[in-house]
Order: C-alpha cells, then sequence, then structure tokens
C-alpha cells in the first residue's frame, strides 16, 4: 500500500484493517446499526448508519440492523417501522432479517445464570438510592452490598424467582460482582437486570425481568457475530465493561469472531438538537406538526424538507470521523443538499409575492411558448415550453421606485430581460388608493427574444416571471432554523425551548408557478429560479399544492 492510501484511512479503517491483516483475511467484517425504538432517527444516526454500512462496502462485509429493545417503558413499534423506512431511503439493505435484543432474552438468561454459577453475579435486595449511594463517587472506593456474598444456590433461586414475576418492581436486581473500588464506576457492581412487570412490544408478557443496556448489547453482538461495533464516545468508560463480560461469558460459551468496540465522536450540529428526549417534547408540546416536520431533524423531517438521500450521505462522508467531540456547521448539511440538487433538480419559474406587469406594445390575447432549458447543470435534462403572454407576475422585490445605482432589477425607465424571454422597459408605475404599486405598465423590444437576440441592448438584470392566463396557484412554506442560538440545549439555567425562533415557518398561501409544474407529484424537486429548492410536500391534494423551500440558494446567514 502507497503512502497516500495509508494516510487517507481513516482510524477506524486502520483498525479494521490490521484486524484483518492479523486473521490473514482481506474482508468479511460484521458490523450492526443498533437504534433504541424510542423516537426517529436523526442526522446524528444517519451518520452512524452511513459510516457503518460503508465500512461493512468497503471491506466486504455487511452491516445488522438491530433494534435494541431492553427498555418496554418508551418503546413503540411505529418507531420500528419508521426505522427501517429511514434506514432503507438512505439507500441501504441491512444483512438478512431485522433483528432484535428481545431475540436473545433467553440467551442473556442463560449467560447470566451461567455468571451466578461462576460466582460472578449477585441478586441485590438494595434499593435503588442505596445502590446508587453505596457505588459512591470515583475518588474514593465504593461500599459493597450486604447481598453481595451471597451463595450461588441462593443467588440461582432468588434469581429464576425474579424471573417468574414473584417479586415487586425495584425489590431487587441481579448486578454483576466485580470490584466496588474500581476508579471506573461502570465496574463498580453494574446492574444487570431489573425487575419490570412491563408488557413488552414483542415478547408480551413473557418476561418480568429485562436487561441493560450494557449486559444486553456485548451479547448481542457476540451472538450475533460482529466483528467491529461501533458506537459513539459516551460509551467508551463502558467498553472495560463490555469486554469483561465478553471473557467471563467465553469460559463457558467461547465466541467466534469476539466483537471489539470502537467509538467515535457523535455528530453535533449547531442551530440544532439532536437528543431524542428533546426531539419528542418537541413534538408532544406541538412545537411542531410531527416527528417529520421540515424543520426537524431527523431523517423522515429532512426527507419530507426535500433533501435527497445522496445529500445526506455526502454530508455525512464529508464531516469525517473523529476521535474528539465537535460541533458542525449546518451549513455544512445545507452546502451538501445544495450541491446535490444543483445537478439533479428542474429549474422551473415560481413568482412568491407578485406584482403585476403589463406589456402594453404586446397584443392583447396573443401567446407563445419559449422554450427554456432545464437544468443548464445536466445537458441531458431537455428543454420545456413556457408560455408568454401580455399581463406577467415578476417578484415584488425585484422592482424599486427609487432605486439605487447598483440596483439591476427594474426601475422606472429601466430595462431588464425576462428569464427565456424578452428585454422589457418599465414606463409607468400604477398605485393602488393606499400608494401601494399595484401594476406596472411595460413596453418590450419583439427583436430581443432570448436565443434570436438582434435588439444590441444590453442590460444587467434578469427577472424570473409567470404569465398570467396559464398561471398555477400553490401554497409554499419557507422554514427558518428552528432555534435561533448556536447551542440551544448548552445553556445552563435556561431552558433550550427559550431559544425556539417564532418565525421559523412562514406560510405563502398564493404563489405563482409555471404551469409545467401542474404536472409535479410529492416529493419532486425542483429549483424555483433565484428563490431556491423547493419540493411537493405530501400535505398536497389533488390539484392543490404545497411546497417546502428545502434552502435558499446561497447561505443568508453569513449576512446576518
Ligand atoms: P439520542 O442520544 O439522540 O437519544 P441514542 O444514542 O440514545 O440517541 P440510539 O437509538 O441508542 O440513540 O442510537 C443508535 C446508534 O446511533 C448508536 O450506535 C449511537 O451511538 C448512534 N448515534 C446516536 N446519536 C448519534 C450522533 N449524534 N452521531 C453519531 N451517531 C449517533
Ligand atoms: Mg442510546
Amino acid at each position: 500500500m502507497n503512502t497516500t492510501e495509508e494516510k487517507s484511512l481513516n482510524f477506524i479503517e486502520q483498525i479494521i484493517e490490521e484486524d484483518l491483516r492479523k486473521e490473514g483475511k482481506t474482508g468479511g467484517i460484521l458490523t450492526r446499526f443498533p437504534p433504541e425504538p424510542n423516537g426517529f432517527l436523526h442526522i446524528g444516526h444517519a451518520k452512524s448508519i452511513v459510516l457503518n454500512f460503508s465500512l461493512a462496502q468497503k471491506y466486504g462485509g455487511a452491516t445488522n440492523l438491530r433494534f435494541d429493545d431492553t427498555n418496554p417503558v418508551t418503546e413503540d413499534t411505529r418507531y420500528v417501522e419508521a426505522i427501517q423506512e429511514d434506514v432503507r431511503w438512505l439507500g441501504y439493505e441491512w444483512n438478512g432479517p431485522v433483528r432484535y435484543a428481545s431475540d436473545y432474552f433467553d440467551k442473556l438468561y442463560e449467560f447470566a445464570v451461567g455468571l451466578i454459577k461462576m460466582g460472578k453475579a449477585y441478586v441485590d435486595d438494595s434499593s435503588l438510592e442505596e445502590i446508587r449511594r453505596m457505588r459512591g463517587v470515583p475518588t474514593a472506593p465504593g461500599e459493597e452490598s450486604p447481598y453481595r456474598n451471597r451463595s450461588v444456590e441462593e443467588n440461582l433461586d432468588l434469581f429464576e424467582r425474579m424471573r417468574s414475576g414473584e417479586f415487586e418492581e425495584g425489590s431487587r436486581v441481579l448486578r454483576a460482582k466485580i470490584d466496588m473500588a474500581s476508579p471506573n464506576m461502570h465496574l463498580r457492581d453494574p446492574i444487570m437486570y431489573r425487575i419490570l412487570h412491563k408488557h413488552h412490544y414483542r415478547t408480551g408478557d413473557k418476561w418480568h425481568i429485562y436487561p441493560m443496556y450494557d449486559w444486553a448489547h456485548g451479547q448481542s453482538d457476540a451472538l450475533e457475530g460482529i466483528t467491529h461495533s461501533i458506537c459513539t464516545l459516551e460509551f467508551e468508560v463502558h467498553r472495560p465493561l463490555y469486554d469483561w463480560y465478553l471473557d467471563q461469558i467465553e469460559t463457558f460459551h467461547p465466541f467466534h469472531p469476539r466483537p471489539k468496540q470502537i467509538e467515535f465522536a457523535r455528530l453535533n450540529l449547531n442551530y440544532t438538537v439532536m437528543s431524542k428526549r428533546k426531539l419528542l417534547q418537541l413534538v408532544n408540546e406541538g412545537h411542531v406538526k410531527g416527528w417529520d416536520d421540515p424543520r426537524m431533524p431527523t431523517i423522515s423531517g429532512l426527507r419530507r424538507r426535500g433533501y435527497s438521500p445522496a445529500s445526506i450521505r455526502n454530508f455525512a462522508e464529508r464531516v469525517g470521523i473523529a476521535k474528539r467531540e465537535n460541533v458542525i456547521d449546518v451549513s455544512l448539511l445545507e452546502f451538501s443538499v445544495r450541491e446535490d440538487l444543483n445537478k439533479t433538480a428542474p429549474r422551473v419559474m415560481a413568482v412568491l409575492n407578485p406584482l403585476k406587469v403589463v406589456i402594453t406594445n404586446y397584443p392583447e390575447g396573443q401567446t407563445e411558448e419559449l422554450e427554456i432549458e432545464n437544468n443548464p447543470e445536466d445537458p441531458a435534462s431537455g428543454s420545456r415550453k413556457v408560455p408568454f403572454a401580455r399581463e406577467l407576475y415578476i417578484e415584488r422585490e425585484d422592482f424599486m421606485e427609487n432605486p439605487p445605482k447598483k440596483f439591476f432589477r427594474l426601475g422606472p425607465g429601466r430595462k431588464v430581460r425576462l428569464k427565456g424571454a424578452y428585454i422589457i422597459q418599465c414606463d409607468e408605475v400604477i398605485k393602488d388608493g393606499e400608494g401601494k404599486v399595484s401594476e406596472l405598465r411595460c413596453t418590450y423590444y419583439p427583436e430581443s427574444r432570448s436565443g434570436s437576440d438582434t435588439s444590441g441592448i444590453k442590460v444587467k438584470g434578469t427577472l424570473h416571471w409567470v404569465a398570467v392566463p396559464t398561471a398555477g396557484m400553490v401554497e409554499v412554506r419557507l422554514y427558518d432554523r428552528l432555534f435561533m442560538d448556536p447551542e440551544p440545549d448548552n445553556h445552563k439555567d435556561r431552558d433550550f425551548l427559550e431559544f425556539l425562533n417564532p418565525d421559523s415557518l412562514q406560510v405563502l398561501p398564493e404563489v405563482y408557478v409555471e404551469p409545467s409544474l401542474k404536472s409535479a407529484r410529492v416529493g419532486d424537486r425542483f429549483q424555483f429560479m433565484r428563490k431556491g429548492y423547493f419540493c411537493v410536500d405530501p400535505d398536497s391534494k389533488g390539484e392543490q399544492l404545497v411546497f417546502n423551500r428545502t434552502v435558499t440558494l446561497r447561505d443568508g446567514w453569513k449576512k446576518r
């Protein structure tokens, strides 16, 4: 391997290549994506999905999808469905069936019994508060539980009775017997099982005890034959426990391969909250319309907003992976979608805030079809016919009654080009009773038609427009950042909700669009020339289309 190639490997790839080399293999890794079905996936999860699946693709392996469904209280099949849809939409297919930690509850129970028999686990009758207190602080050893030295027989009996539902919730737990003096708090006899008389959406009422995350996770990895178990940095301090459990179990149940946990820094985005608990709060308290609200950083929200799978994958690749926490600028995500849509989204004309223009020298009743290219970035995209007429709408902001010198758009006596059409000149400004400009009277230069312009007239501005007689009318929803603060959930004594942007959604009920948009379907993406990228929202009903603005054409936040 040459040095440039070596340099371009990230630290996880280096570990994987080293592992493969040691085993004399060239591929065949198995990674997994292990979401807890207690909410919708967000852009941080997308980062993890892209990482796991792309490593597997690179090293001739596969990726399991495993629901970490060890907490029956917060989990729901609705989330299980949504998560699968999101992973597929991102463009990935997992290895074999969907897996569940709950598939392994029997096996985990058997392993726990194995640990008890080895004298490495015990039933503790202390309350959770007592256990917490006795665990102590990292700088001083904790206290051993009075139940720590129960006999194997007594532990087996009590654990079996915990399982069968004999005891009250909170009355007992099963703990691993490791080291109450360890500087790593996770090794101070961690809880393996708690009693919960709760219905589980998959295992029903079979279980009265549920495994803790650390106990379930590594063993599920091992049972599935995961080679590299990639997780976020906060699990680094759990790794000794991950390995301790496997060390014990391997004495009576060897694993080939034995999984290795590797940590990377989670994705953080500014102006964004990413914890599922907070996202759930936004949904439940009605600050947004749902998990898939286009302002949400969820995959379903980004999809509805108009993000393409490729733009999210590119973003995840571009961010790369790090070993240290950092905060990524949300404008990088917006850059990725602009970059993708610039190549793929057809250009159309829409007038968000209309001002009527009457071309006085254009014959009444006449129309003509102008040929306009669909996407200058994509020659294969062809062109379409756009009708022109005597009455048009232009954008109100494209006219100024007293324009400054550098304003290259329309003003009294000024000339501009209408995109794909003619050069016009503004002759007269009509106002309504309140003095508001209501209409412009213009003349056009017939010999200035785009593509065959012989007028010799030079203009600096080109405006988009929509012909009045053939205009369609749609609703447009403009979005701004949901939070006004770069780190909404990083303020002491202030709740993240205080930083909600009251103007994050602006609805324009009457936007004029060129008639080609009549055939647009839910999910279709367009560039509204000069206005940004837009996509058709599922709220559209029949002819009545609703568009979401995905992103503006330029990063408007730089100026603020
Ligand atoms: P949250 O903290 O948002 O509630 P979580 O970590 O509890 O998320 P899980 O469903 O347990 O959510 O996560 C599934 C996988 O996604 C885990 O491997 C986790 O490490 C990874 N993951 C979660 N958030 C991020 C993030 N912001 N960046 C990268 N990976 C993440
Ligand atoms: Mg989690």
